[in-house]
């Protein structure tokens, strides 16, 4: 039997960013992941700033492809809406593995199969125990599924679906292009500018909508790629894009069972407003750790449900894409820095 104080199974932003704020606090913990770094993850790879904050580095300390891009131009039905915001483009092939690296946390690569409790301790496969576990496996996480899921099942109606491809291409400009309601969707297209000539392209809406419409995610992306060839924002169909599903943040997330914790995607923590995913997983991850530490609860009260700072803009996507907005406090602060 393999024994650790804490594991951690996953290996992305939120698993990799529990890991490094225990290890630099001096806790024994071993991540576990099925894939070997670097692996895809299909993802737009958009970051704001507070990521960067939160995790402590700087443009400058990044050894990969890093590209701040000063303008967000938003479309909506049609609508132009330049906005001038800093944000910036990694690519998670390159992140996840710096992010996991710099942890400095032994990493097993193993499939996580089987959860369970053994007194105060957990068992994986038979194989690994623990005290604490984190759960950071992403949508399909083992930690949920087996200690969770019954009590906490996720609301489908938050599930989001996306198609997506990055490719090599010299953009004709470093912007970021987002495609809201485009062509009917409820959610938005997008075109992330890489450094160095790639860009990310992709779409993602609520399956629950699509469905209700006898509608389908593939049609939005064909509609998406004819848009941006016309534009000239593309040369050529890029070719055939891959398919994944997350979860937006419920109104009731229960994260925290005992000694057990679900981060990021495993607790469906995107933003309501803009579905953002990779500085809810870092935030939550750092929380969690926080919590095995006891510095702090772990309250998800403190990290936001929403990306945007604008009251009205928030609250209409969130009533677009999850049909039932977050009330009052908006369920935890704004992302301070994307569009204020
Ligand atoms: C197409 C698309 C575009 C997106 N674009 C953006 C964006 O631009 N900006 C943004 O902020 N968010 C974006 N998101 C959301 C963002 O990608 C996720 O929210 C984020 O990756 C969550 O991080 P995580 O660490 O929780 O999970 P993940 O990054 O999914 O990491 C989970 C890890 O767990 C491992 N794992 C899974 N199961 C097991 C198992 N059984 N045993 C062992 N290991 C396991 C996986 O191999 C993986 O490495 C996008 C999502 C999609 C699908």
């Amino acid at each position: 039997m393999i024994e650790h104080e804490v594991i951690v199974v996953g290996g992305g932003p939120a698993g990799s960013s529990a890991a490094w704020e225990l290890v630099r606090n001096g806790v024994d913990c071993l991540v576990i992941d099925r894939e070997t770094f670097p692996r895809e993850k299909l993802c737009a790879g958009w970051i704001t700033p507070e990521v960067l904050e939160a995790l402590e580095f700087t443009p400058s300390d990044y050894p990969h492809r890093f590209l701040t891009f000063e303008t967000l131009r938003i479309s909506i039905r049609g609508l132009k809406l330049p906005y001038r915001s800093p944000q910036h483009s990694i690519r998670r092939y390159e992140f996840d593995r710096w992010l996991l690296e710099r942890s400095g946390a032994p990493v097993a690569t193993h499939n996580v199969r089987h959860v369970e409790r053994d007194g105060d301790a957990f068992v994986l496969d038979g194989s690994f125990r623990c005290r604490y576990l984190v759960g950071a496996g992403g949508t399909r996480c083992p930690v949920y599924r087996d200690l969770f899921r019954a009590q906490h099942p996720r609301d489908k109606t938050l599930q989001v679906v996306t198609q997506e491809l990055e490719f090599p291409f010299e953009t004709p400009d470093r912007d970021c292009y987002l495609y809201f309601f485009h062509r009917g969707l409820a959610g938005y297209g997008w075109y992330v500018p890489k450094a160095d000539g790639y860009v990310n392209v992709g779409i993602g809406g609520v399956a629950d909508r699509l469905k209700a419409r006898g509608d389908d995610i593939k049609r939005h992306w064909r509609g998406l790629i004819d848009d941006l060839l016309r534009r000239g924002l593309l040369d050529a169909d890029p070719g055939e894009p891959g398919g994944y599903s997350y979860f937006l943040r419920s109104l009731h997330p229960e994260p925290r069972l005992g000694n057990a914790f679900v981060v990021g995607d495993a607790a469906g923590l995107a933003t309501r407003d803009m579905c953002e995913g990779i500085g809810p997983a870092v935030e939550s991850g750092l929380m969690a750790a926080r919590a095995v530490l006891d510095r702090e609860p772990f309250d998800l009260g403190g990290i936001s449900a929403h990306t945007l700072g604008q009251p009205l803009a928030r609250r209409a996507l969130d009533r677009v894409l999850t049909g039932s907005p977050a009330q009052g406090s908006d369920a935890g602060k704004h992302r301070r820095s994307t569009v204020a």
